[in-house]
């Protein structure tokens, strides 16, 4: 079932004559060969070229070895290897710089996003969309914990910072050529690729499909992990954490003024003021001089926002569509990696 996010009139094309499988791999030495052969099967019948791009994350066990006599046994395989673990974005982003295909998939090595969903993403490819995003409708094999919290972030960020976020989808997508160049000129450090991913635009459609368990070894997501990429997600969209100092502020010194006018009220009128002339003022003080506090903070807050947004370096615009007229940056998208790119 295909959902379009874009009202753009889309162009049909044919298969890509050459389609790059993009796979990071952190620790999943009893995972390759369950991956290779799953992969070589893909290969053999899909009937698009395959070029698979392996990123071994500094994986500290004998993926790499594996990753390499796959490659040597294949030239259509190529291999990327860290110098250490730069983390799953950063490793999806360097496998994205050495991709040569007219479309690439990117896909998990632990076989939780089933390769076969690509003929279905191919599909949407050749009605003319540019994103084609695998929607999770289950999540086997994982704990009560671990799809509540997925269901939650997908909820809270499509709520409060980034509203056209597709729900449930991962880094499982098929990006085509001109959409995965956009792609690669952002160049930030703290890389939430979803977003991204959103962010650049192109017409996006969904397929969806039941996310398999874990085939072998472990989740590389832990919660301490998992909660540091929610926060990169939210930091990196979206400057509403600092605004809310803003807003506390706000609250603090109405809080402040409208307690002080009653008690002024009621001291006029010859009333009782609840803990003396003394408190009063206090309460009315501590309000005061704490809203100002927070206020100021909300303004460093904003200006802080908009470094963080210039220092992000993000092209203003992003052009789709060309006709004779040649892109003014020179060279591959990819060539001027300031981050993680040219490993
Ligand atoms: N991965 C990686 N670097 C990391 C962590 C994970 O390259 O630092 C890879 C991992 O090998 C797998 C993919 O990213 O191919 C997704 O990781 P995982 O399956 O552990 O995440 P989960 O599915 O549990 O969210
Ligand atoms: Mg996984």
């Amino acid at each position: 079932m295909a959902q379009a996010r874009s009202t753009r009139r889309l162009r049909p094309r044919g298969n890509p004559s050459l389609l790059s499988v993009v796979i990071p791999c952190f620790n999943e030495e009893p995972m390759v060969p369950t991956l290779r052969q799953r992969v070589e099967q893909l290969q053999a019948t899909l009937g698009v070229p395959l070029e698979i791009v392996l990123v071994d994350d500094g994986s500290a066990d004998g993926t790499l070895d594996l990753l390499l006599e796959w490659a040597a046994a294949s030239p259509a395989v190529k291999v990327v290897g860290f110098s250490r673990n730069f983390g799953h974005q950063i490793a999806v982003t360097a496998g994205l710089d050495h991709a040569t295909g007219d479309a690439v998939v990117i896909m998990d090595a632990d076989l939780q996003d089933p390769p076969e969903v690509i003929v279905e993403m191919l599909a949407r490819y050749r009605l003319g969309y540019d994103v084609v995003y695998g929607q999770r409708e289950a999540r086997a094999g994982e704990s009560v914990f671990k799809r509540l919290s997925a269901w939650l972030f997908y909820r809270l960020m499509r709520a409060f910072v980034m509203k056209e976020l597709p729900p449930d989808t991962g880094d499982f997508r098929l990006v085509s050529r001109p959409c995965l160049d956009a792609l690669l000129r952002l160049r930030e450090t703290h890389r939430f690729m979803r977003g991204l991913g959103t962010w650049v635009g192109f017409p996006q459609a969904a397929v969806r499909y039941a996310r398999a368990g874990r085939s072998a070894g472990e989740t590389k997501y832990p919660l301490g992990r998992m909660l540091r990429f929610a926060m990169t997600a939210v930091l990196s969209f979206s400057p509403a954490p600092l605004r809310l100092s803003f807003l506390l502020g706000v609250l603090f010194t109405l809080g402040g003024l409208g307690y002080g006018s009653w008690a002024l009220v009621r001291w006029c009128l010859g009333l009782h003021l609840p803990g003396g002339r003394t408190a009063t003022a206090v309460i009315v003080l501590v309000c005061l001089v704490g809203g100002a506090l927070q206020l100021s903070l909300g303004m460093v807050g904003e200006y802080v926002a908009r470094i963080f947004e210039e220092v992000k370096g993000r092209p203003l615009y992003l052009v789709s569509t060309r006709a004779n007229c040649e892109p003014r940056e020179g060279g591959h998208p990819g060539a001027d990696a300031r981050h993680g790119g040219g490993a």
